[in-house]
């Protein structure tokens, strides 16, 4: 069964999460956040216009955001994207939709 790692805001398959080794893991819901993928802007504001047009509920966090945003500071352009579990295969299908799509290259 997936198990959801609240740290990572990850699914994991198995007994510990791969990314920072936790073990107290609890069953995923299709509620929880997980992690889709990082973008800077403007590229995270065309994302999230996709994937609401997609009635996907997206969670961005970033440089005016709380929390998480401090922790990753040094990045204030950045934007981490999360999406219900519900939603994440539809998700990244989307988001790999984007990046190969006519957003290639982005990364200057
Ligand atoms: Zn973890």
């Amino acid at each position: 069964m997936t198990q959801y790692c609240i740290k990572c805001r990850r699914p994991v398959e198995g007994e510990s999460c791969p990314i920072c080794g936790r073990k107290k893991l609890r069953p995923i819901t299709g509620e929880d956040a997980c992690f889709l993928t990082e973008l800077k802007e403007p590229w995270s504001d065309v994302l999230a216009e996709i994937l609401t047009q997609e009635d996907i509920p997206v969670l961005r966090q970033g440089a005016a955001g709380v929390g998480l945003a401090a922790e990753i500071g040094m990045f204030p352009e950045r934007h981490q994207f999360f999406v219900p579990y519900a939603c994440l295969e539809k998700g990244q299908a989307l988001a790999e939709a984007f990046f190969s799509g006519n957003y290639a290259g982005e990364n200057e």
